[in-house]
């Protein structure tokens, strides 16, 4: 039976890398039955709205769908659609595999990690007081009643951390882990300073970690899981964290892999899942057919996985790994130098994927 995906290519480079993508998922053989439609800043432009009602409801009617990156205007504008995204499908685990492949210029070869991020509370929940506000006023004064005091030049973030919020992702980690074969969960935080947001995280990490006694279960502070990363990667397999910690940490891990072109992603929630690449719309280069579409079709594999198409994944992925160790038809930033004129495009990198397959 096919399967039927959400079809999202975005702006920028959105649309030539999702293409590729597109193509490459096609020639595994397995069934897939586009719902193709738009968002970001060319919808923005053209129809007054970056995030159609109907994208988002395909979605819902879908369950799954992977998207090419799209463009957040600085300042002005309109609202981050990622942003839209993860709060209408409440797309609460963030899981970014992180995987060195042989030919990739890194210093880290061993790398394998699979970072599973907190999406929806943490510091990015939006709870923000501005310098100089009454809202600002009222919340200090409130605090000085509290015994706390803050300055009144401060501007303040809230960082909340729920038992709901960090029950469903340590769990989300643990259910990865059985899932594909791992052996190990790691929960980074903070708990020595922050006792209350971070150490309840952590409370719940170990409280979930015995559910799941086949998987073994450790914790580190962040700062010193940075250290150790970048010492020992070979020593981390699966890495839990709140939502700003895990925002750090995956960019860490994607520059140890080789950087942005290679990491791909996949936001999972209660009511879909979204897969994408970590990487944004680099609009500078639209249409040049140059950049990476590694990170997009890593993404397909994941997406190919959720999918339960185990086999193709697994030739869709070997497939990838091959073009990226002969290194002869890659993308520029997969060269030892960026100006390397053998480097191919786009759609070449594509085709030189849908060869191997068929080799
Ligand atoms: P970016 O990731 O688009 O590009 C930064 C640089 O990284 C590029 O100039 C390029 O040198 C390199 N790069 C990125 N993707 C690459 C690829 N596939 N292959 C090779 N090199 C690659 O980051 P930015 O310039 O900060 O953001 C551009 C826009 O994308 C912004 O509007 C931002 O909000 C948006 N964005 C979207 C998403 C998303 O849709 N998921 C994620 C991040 C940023």
């Amino acid at each position: 039976m096919a399967h039927e995906v959400t079809f999202i290519p975005g702006d920028g480079t959105g649309p030539e890398l999702a293409e590729a993508t597109r193509r490459v998922l096609e020639a595994t053989g397995v069934e897939l039955r586009w719902d193709r439609r738009e968002a970001g800043i060319d919808e923005y432009e053209k129809h007054g709205n970056p995030f159609p009602d109907e994208t988002l409801a395909s979605l819902k009617r879908t369950g799954v769908g992977i998207k090419g990156p799209t463009t957040t205007p600085v300042g002005s504008g309109f609202r981050s659609v990622n942003v839209l995204l993860r709060k209408e499908l409440d797309l609460y685990a963030c899981i970014r595999p992180c995987k060195a492949y042989e030919g990739v210029r890194t210093r880290y070869p061993e790398t394998d990690v699979i970072i599973v991020r907190e999406n929806t509370e943490d510091l990015y929940a939006g709870i923000e007081f501005e310098q100089g506000t009454q809202e600002n006023a009222q919340l200090r004064q409130a605090l000085a009643g509290l015994g706390a005091s803050v300055r009144e030049d401060a501007g303040i973030s809230i960082k909340p951390i729920s038992v709901f919020g960090s029950e469903r992702i340590v769990r989300a980690a643990f259910e990865y882990a059985i899932a594909h074969g791992r052996r190990k969960v790691t929960a980074g935080h903070k708990a020595n300073i922050m006792k209350f947001s971070d150490g309840l995280f952590l409370e719940v990490a170990r409280r979930i970690a015995e559910e799941f006694p086949q998987i073994e279960f450790e914790d580190r502070i962040v700062d010193n899981l940075c250290n150790q990363l970048v010492s020992r990667p070979e020593e981390y397999d699966v890495v839990v964290l709140p939502n700003l910690y895990g925002d750090i940490i995956s960019d860490l891990c994607a520059g140890m892999i080789g950087g942005l072109g290679l990491a791909g992603g996949a936001n999972i929630g209660t009511q879909a899942a979204v897969f994408e690449a970590t990487h944004g719309s680099a609009p500078k280069y639209a249409g040049k057919n140059r950049m990476n579409p590694a990170a997009l079709m890593l993404s397909g594999v994941y997406l190919l996985d959720h999918l339960q198409e185990t086999e193709a994944a697994r030739r869709m992925e070997d497939a990838l790994a091959a073009v990226i160790r002969r290194g002869d038809k890659v993308t520029y930033d997969l060269k030892p130098s960026r100006n390397d004129p053998s480097a191919v495009g786009t759609s070449e990198f594509a085709d030189a994927v849908i060869e191997e397959m068929s080799a």
